[in-house]
């Protein structure tokens, strides 16, 4: 189906479209391009218009540039702009623009991905849904989400993040949500904030792109709620409230059994029983959250929780999976694709309350951008709640030699130089009965641990 047409896309960004083409779908990267897209050649690493030429030989049916780069025709398919950045957001808010579609836009310290899967799930069983890919979250990331939106979607899940102070309200002006979550407020990217009432007021700021009676759904259980509750006036945003002490999406008992979190919650007055497919408390919240936000958007809240239950989280974010070996299974958490202090202790208090007929294992990577309290926060993992529960933590990098020395006595801990090492050890050294927990930040490759406990399976 045709997403944009030269003529469609020249009046979006103000640019000079070279010949008479339309276009499927939209790539920035040529090694995952398809037949027919446009191919953006956004400045990165490397200059993008370095590309077009293998991107159009690969069959992109045009190219987003700012110039015709050395090696492509003078006529070649092409969309000409002052700036490729600018050219995407244009075509974004244009793609956005044209559409009736509700739009949930969802930001925070942790939660994003999580809550945006949640989102598509349960409104794509309501709707013609589109989302952003993986966590498109960014200033290249949104714009290409909403310019890759069909123009009959009736529901668009957008997420938004941030690196540096100022990056969400540009981003959220863009999205131009009717809804917009955060889902949490944590210590991450500490680096760029002096504190965490500081990285609370950049996420209120996506409230600052709400269309006109737009809801702000916001978590209750934050030490920086106040916060949240502070720009929600000024912005004149509609709220909801979800977390374990708000009245309007109230979470109350919450159990894991060994493949289920169990929630009793009480939305807008109404009892209901949420049931999810992973473990965690956090999952609750999160679709908690991402329940207030169907019913703002006009959406069925019991439809919602019927596709709740059949949602499993993405690869990396929490999913369990289950190794054969002699004599029963290893169960394997593989939350690898990222960790923060909140997102750690998250993910222990998981491992904790999961019943093991064998040992808990952690095996726990670096947490990246800490800042200068980096050390502190990988040796204050060791005296959380959950580390009681703990058999033993793996420890992978030269940060989580904090957590190593501050684990207590007699606590079986090793530590691993990198993820290859750990998962070497592991493989040797698990046994059946055992569930191991591993989580680091992307950048250690702990993906390697659980790849190489499936292919023992
Ligand atoms: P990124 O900034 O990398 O895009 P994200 O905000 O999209 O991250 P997710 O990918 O959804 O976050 O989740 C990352 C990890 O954080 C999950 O694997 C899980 O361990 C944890 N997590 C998810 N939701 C919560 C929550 N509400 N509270 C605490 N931890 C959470
Ligand atoms: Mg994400």
């Amino acid at each position: 189906m045709t997403l944009w047409t030269a003529k469609e896309a020249e009046a979006a960004t103000g640019g000079r479209a070279q010949g008479d083409w339309s276009v499927n779908g939209i790539s920035i990267d040529t090694r995952t391009i398809a037949q027919g897209d446009l191919f953006v050649a956004l400045k990165a690493a490397r200059d993008g218009h370095d590309f077009v030429a293998q991107a159009l030989e690969k069959g992109a049916g045009a190219a987003l540039v700012s110039r015709i780069p050395e090696g492509v025709a003078d006529d070649a398919p092409l969309l000409i702009v002052d700036d490729v950045q600018t050219g995407l957001e244009a075509l974004g808010a244009a793609g956005r623009a044209r559409t009736d579609a509700k739009v949930v836009a969802v930001t925070g310290s942790v939660g994003k991905t999580s809550t945006k899967e949640m989102l598509a799930c349960m409104l794509g069983d309501q709707g013609r849904t589109h989302a952003a890919v993986a966590s498109y979250n960014n200033h290249w990331g949104v714009p290409l989400t909403l310019a890759r939106m069909p123009q009959d979607t009736e529901f668009a899940v957008i997420e938004v993040g941030m690196n540096h102070p100022g990056e969400i309200a540009p981003l959220a002006r863009q999205a131009r949500p009717h809804v917009a979550m955060v889902t949490t407020v944590a210590a991450v990217h500490l680096e760029a904030f002096e504190d965490v009432a500081g990285i609370a007021r950049e996420k209120a700021a996506i409230m600052e792109g709400l269309e006109p009676g737009g809801v702000a759904v916001l978590n209750a259980d934050l030490a920086e709620t106040p916060v949240l509750a502070e720009e929600a006036d000024r912005m004149g945003a509609i709220t909801r409230w979800f977390g374990t002490t708000s009245q309007d999406y109230h979470l109350g008992a919450v159990t894991l059994t060994g493949e289920e979190t169990r929630a009793e919650a009480t939305c807008a007055g109404v009892s209901k029983t949420l049931s999810i497919q992973s473990l965690g408390t956090h999952f609750a919240m999160n679709a908690l959250g991402a329940l207030a936000a169907v019913e703002a958007l006009g959406a069925d809240i019991d439809l919602a929780i019927q596709s709740l239950s059949r949602w499993s989280p993405v690869k990396g974010r929490g999913a369990r999976l289950s190794v054969a070996v002699d004599g029963g299974t290893i169960t394997v958490l593989d939350d690898s694709y990222n960790a923060n202090p909140t997102s750690v202790a998250a993910a222990l208090a998981v491992l904790a309350a999961s019943p093991a007929q064998g040992r808990r294992i952690a095996c726990l990577g670096d947490m990246g951008e800490l800042g200068e309290d980096a050390a502190a926060l990988h040796a204050g993992l060791a005296t959380g709640d959950a580390m009681t529960h703990v058999d033993a933590v793996y420890s992978v990098g030269p940060l989580m030699q904090n957590l190593h020395a501050a684990l207590p006595q007699g606590h079986a801990g090793k530590w691993f130089e990198t993820s290859t090492d750990a998962a070497e050890a592991l493989t040797h050294e698990l046994a059946a009965g055992d569930i191991l927990l591993v989580k680091g930040s992307n950048y250690m490759q702990l993906v390697r641990v659980v790849d190489a406990l499936r292919e023992m399976g």
